[in-house]
C-alpha cells in the first residue's frame, strides 16, 4: 500500500503564532493513525490545512498524490478527503435522515440538483447508515434532541454518506459518556477493515489512540515532535515531557 496523504514542510501562521511549523508526515493507505499533542499545540489547525478550511502559508499537502493545498473544502471532499468536528456541526432543527440527506453531495454539479426530489436509495442509503451507528430508533428525532455522543455518531454517518476514502476525525470520543466510547472505537475498527477507509484521529484519550492507531504523530508547540507505533510513543520522553509540561 502506498500514501494516501503527504505533508511536507508545512507552515501556518494566525498573526505572530505558529500554529503550524514545518510539518512533513505521511499516511499510508488504509491503516489508522493518530495525531495526540497538548491543547493548542496545532491538531486542528493542521487538519484544517488538510481539508482546505484555510490556505496554508508555504509547503504542500498531496492526496493520493494530487495537490489539494490551494482547493477549497468542497472539491477536496469531492475527492474523497473529509472531515468531523471537535464541535459537531449538525442542523438541530431537523430530524436525523434529514441532516444524512443535506450532507449528501449532489450528483450533478448544478443549481437544478438542489431542487431534485430526494431518490428513494438516498433515503435507504441514510438509514442503513443510521443503523450502523446504532441510530436507527431515533432517525425521526430532532438531532438537536440527541445526546453529544449520539451528535457524533450521527456526524460520523453524516460523513460516510458522501463514501470517503480518508476521514480526518477531531477528537471523536470528547465529551462522550464512556459507555458510549466503546461503541465509538468499534464503529471507527468497523469503517477502518469493513468500508476501507483510512483513519487520521486526533484523540486525547491515550487508551483509545493506542489501542485504535498503528502510528501515532505528536506535536508540539506546532511543529512535529515525535512519530511511531504506539509502544514507541508511549515511551518516548520527549512526549512524555510534553505532556506533562503542559499541565
Ligand atoms: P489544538 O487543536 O492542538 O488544540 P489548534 O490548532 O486549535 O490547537 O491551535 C494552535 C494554535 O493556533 C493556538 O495557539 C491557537 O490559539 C491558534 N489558532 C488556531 N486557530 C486560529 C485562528 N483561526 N485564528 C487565530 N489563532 C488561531
Ligand atoms: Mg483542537
Amino acid at each position: 500500500m502506498g500514501k494516501i496523504l503527504k505533508v511536507d514542510k508545512v507552515y501556518k501562521y494566525f498573526g505572530g503564532v505558529k500554529a503550524n511549523e514545518n510539518i512533513s508526515l505521511a499516511v499510508e493507505e488504509g491503516s489508522i493513525v493518530g495525531l495526540i499533542g497538548p491543547n493548542g499545540s496545532g491538531k486542528t489547525t493542521l487538519f484544517n490545512s488538510i481539508v482546505g478550511t484555510h490556505p496554508i502559508d508555504e509547503g504542500s499537502i498531496q492526496f493520493e498524490g494530487k495537490e489539494v493545498s490551494e482547493l477549497p473544502v468542497p472539491v477536496v471532499a469531492k475527492l474523497g478527503l473529509l472531515r468531523t468536528f471537535q464541535q459537531t456541526r449538525i442542523y438541530g432543527k431537523l430530524n436525523c435522515v434529514q441532516n444524512m440527506l443535506i450532507s449528501a453531495k449532489p450528483e450533478k454539479d448544478n443549481i437544478f440538483s438542489m431542487f431534485a426530489k430526494i431518490p428513494e436509495e438516498l433515503t435507504a442509503k441514510s438509514e442503513n447508515l443510521l443503523n450502523f451507528v446504532g441510530l436507527y430508533q431515533k432517525r425521526k428525532l430532532r438531532a438537536g434532541d440527541l445526546s453529544f455522543g449520539q451528535q457524533k455518531l450521527l456526524e460520523l454517518a453524516m460523513a460516510l454518506m458522501n463514501e470517503p476514502k480518508m476521514l480526518l476525525l477531531d477528537e471523536p470520543t470528547a465529551g462522550i459518556n464512556p459507555t458510549l466510547i466503546n461503541g465509538i472505537i468499534d464503529r471507527l475498527v468497523t469503517i477502518n477493515k469493513e468500508y476501507g477507509i483510512t483513519l487520521f484521529v486526533i484523540e486525547h484519550n491515550m487508551r483509545v489512540i493506542m489501542n485504535l492507531a498503528q502510528k501515532i504523530f505528536c506535536l508540539a508547540h506546532g511543529q512535529l515532535l515525535a512519530e511511531g507505533e504506539p509502544e514507541q510513543i508511549k515511551n518516548d520522553k520527549r512526549v512524555i515531557d510534553a505532556y506533562l509540561g503542559a499541565q
